[in-house]
């Protein structure tokens, strides 16, 4: 069996902080794939720059990789394909879906492409029906391909499309998202047209049916379902009104809460509170090869689960055993441009083609680089295998020297890596500390570069650690103002190696102490407690959904399932940060500083409130939007989301509400009245205590 697997793993390097994956002897991407059991995985959302891939994701053991990063945005979207050389090896690779950008630098693989490189069968753009923007002006179609949404592989026996499809997370985005689905459909169109059958698999972020919405059960919603224009798309292009198979939900037709995708914001996972947009998809000449497929819903690291498709070995057509192997390893298969390297492991594998990582310059440049050494020197112990990039500069006097390929000497890409290399030390902390929310908090990078230059100046620098360090506890210390309920949430999932937000406050700890020494004005006699009540989905300190939040503040990124109902709520009204932790830490330890321990005593914690409905002990939450409410605490009803939770009566009849989730209780936190905005916004909907707009899909 022959099994395919997608997973929108929500940052790369956070999935290995998951059990089973952190307790891997082999904790790296080669452990992750072999450890999924399949021969070829598709991941979405890796959230990695160019500048993050170390050789343990670029070259893992036996996998050829292929990546493809945002051209801007970087550290946001993204997709990667691994494949098993010991299964097959694609014939060709690219990326993007229209063939637009192939042209360009800015890509993965530096131009020109040859005609034998390329998979082709591009569609015409003028054939295309493309949406206006949403202010009116022509859309350009190579936008498409500007985000690092696709990587496409031709095996041969099938076209494979790995896809990060777009959210919608604003209205303003439905043309792109619209824009994109049409073009990826005359795309395969095109394809099947010259006779290729064709495999997507990724995160399609469209819900096909009311059965693929933890809200299909709820009257009013399955009845509105299909007015989404993209849901609509979607169904006529499956069978049985258009020919595409949608193969895990033809294994299993009519099971419910088969999802691939929950909002973490609002801890939807527990209740099964999901979507299912996720998907593979097949053409119908695919058929006799397909076994079945299925979702991998106890496998966690994300907010999406893995979802697979496995193929038969082999088939019989016309009284002939038919082998996959066979078809997909071609004796005829076009050579690979890419060069290979005498120290390369050695493999009866044919070689990629030249879009593999592997050739990337980041990997093939330093290897360039020894081999001319070599030829002088001769050595005779094999290096570079277990060095990382960054003691390149220090090693390499040279390689900016060396020659590369005559066409892509000092293309972008190399430019941009000569520059991190001389600047080792600034460039690195990237590695250490890889929290997401880190990555986007100028106040991290601030201190990231703080202690990167504290330690280029003591000399440090060329000791880095690897990234691999980042997982090691050295953190004994660091726990100890973590608060309890942290770690219960933690315990779900998370094998707990090191928090990535605890090393986070850990490196700002320096500056903690010197902020809480200026808001020592601002600590309030209401926090009292050195553990504040918190409640697992809001105090996870390090899920990978917090990096979409704090980077939803800087207003690019895609928000988790698009269809959840309550997208609102989970923009508007946030969970607590790093940022907000970091803020609670300060006071907390302004506090201790200036009144003494024995101040802190005579504060309880403050007593949930009851909701009406459940007469339940309410959780807090705060504002994270910006806005006058923003910082500001709040309280809502404690029961779990679900179908038919109360969303307020303008979004849910009263009729579909299911009392046994969440119902609309909302009280603003009284601790905080002096800072209290009008009513207004309260309007005892929590909806609306953020003040935004609609929710997108
Ligand atoms: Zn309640």
């Amino acid at each position: 069996m022959m099994r395919i697997l997608t997973w929108n793993v929500n940052v790369l390097r956070t999935v290995l902080d998951y059990h089973p994956f952190s307790s891997l002897p082999n904790k790296n991407v080669e452990g992750l794939l072999e450890e999924l059991k399949a021969d070829i995985i598709c991941f979405q959302e890796h959230k990695t720059r160019r500048q993050q891939l170390d050789r343990s994701m670029a070259c893992p053991g036996p996998f050829d990789a292929f990546w493809t990063f945002p051209r801007s945005k970087l550290g946001y979207s993204g997709v990667c394909t691994y494949v098993d050389s010991r299964v097959c090896v694609p014939l060709r690779a690219e990326e993007g879906i229209t063939g637009l950008l192939l042209s360009e630098p800015g890509g993965t693989m530096k131009p020109p492409w040859t005609a034998e490189e390329k998979i082709g069968c591009y569609p015409d753009m003028d054939d295309v029906q493309l949406d206006d923007e949403f202010d009116g002006t022509p859309f350009d179609p190579r936008s498409l391909d500007v985000e690092g949404r696709a990587v496409v592989l031709d095996f041969g026996l099938f076209v494979l499309f790995n896809l990060y499809c777009p959210n919608e997370t604003n209205e303003q985005r439905r043309p792109y998202k619209m824009n994109f689905l049409r073009t990826l459909q005359a795309r395969v169109d095109a394809l099947v047209a010259a006779g290729r059958e064709v495999i997507i698999a990724g995160d399609i972020n469209v819900m096909r049916a009311p059965l693929d919405s933890g809200e299909g059960g709820v009257k009013t919603t399955a009845e509105q379902h299909y007015e989404h224009p993209a849901r609509v798309w979607l169904d006529s292009w499956c069978a049985p009104k258009g020919p595409m198979v949608d193969v895990v939900r033809e294994s299993w037709p009519n099971r419910e809460g088969m999802f691939t995708c929950w909002n973490q914001k609002i801890d939807a996972r527990p209740a099964n509170y999901g979507s299912r947009i996720d998907l593979i998809l097949c053409t119908p000449g695919l058929r006799p090869w397909i076994n079945g497929g299925d979702i991998q819903n106890k496998v966690y690291g994300s907010d999406h689960c893995p979802v697979y498709i496995d193929l038969h070995d082999s088939i019989d057509r016309d009284g002939q055993t038919i082998f996959i192997r066979d078809l997909l390893n071609p004796v005829n298969r076009p050579p690979s441009t890419g060069t290979v390297f005498p120290w390369d492991e050695p493999r009866s594998a044919p070689q990629p083609p030249r879009f593999a990582t592997k050739f990337m310059e980041e990997f093939s440049a330093k290897q360039r680089t020894l081999k001319s050494l070599w030829a002088n020197t001769k050595p005779k112990v094999k290096p570079v295998q277990t060095k990382t990039q960054e003691t390149k500069a220090e090693s390499d006097p040279d390689r900016e020297e060396i020659p590369l390929e005559p066409s892509t000497t000092m293309g972008i890409a190399r430019a941009a890596f000569v520059a991190l290399d001389a600047s080792p030390s600034v460039a690195r902390p990237a590695f250490i500390d890889e929290s997401p929310s880190a990555q986007a908090s100028t106040s991290a990078t601030a201190t990231q570069t703080t202690q990167a230059t504290q330690e280029a100046a003591s000399g440090t620098s060329s000791a880095r650690p690897t990234p691999v360090k980042r997982t090691e506890p050295s953190t004994v210390d660091l726990t100890q103002d973590s608060p309890p309920a942290k770690k219960m949430s933690l315990g779900r999932t998370r094998s707990t190696p090191v928090p990535k937000g605890k090393q986070k406050k850990a490196s700002t700890n320096g500056q903690a102490k010197l902020a809480a020494f200026w808001s020592v004005p601002k600590a309030k006699p209401k926090a009292k407690e050195p553990s504040p009540p918190r409640f697992p989905q809001t105090s996870l300190p390090s899920t990978p959904k917090q990096a979409s939040q704090v980077g939803s503040l800087l207003g690019e990124m895609d928000e988790p399932p698009d269809t959840v109902q309550d997208e609102l709520f989970a923009q508007a009204l946030a969970e607590e940060d790093a940022e907000v932790e970091a803020e609670r830490a300060r006071e907390r330890e302004a506090r201790n500083q200036a009144a003494g321990s024995q101040w802190a005593s005579m504060f309880a914690p403050k007593k949930a409130p009851l909701c009406t409905v459940h007469q339940h002990p309410c959780k807090d939450f705060i504002v994270k939007v910006q806005g006058p409410n923003k910082g500001k605490r709040f309280w809502l009803c404690s029961k779990p989301v679900g179908p038919g939770y109360d969303m307020g009566r303008s979004k849910r009849p009263r009729e579909d509400v299911d009392p046994r989730y969440r119902c609309n209780f909302f009280l603003w936190d009284s601790a905080n009245s002096q800072r209290e905005v009008p009513r207004r916004l309260g309007g005892g909907s929590s909806i609306s205590a953020g003040g935004t707009n609609d929710p997108g899909v």
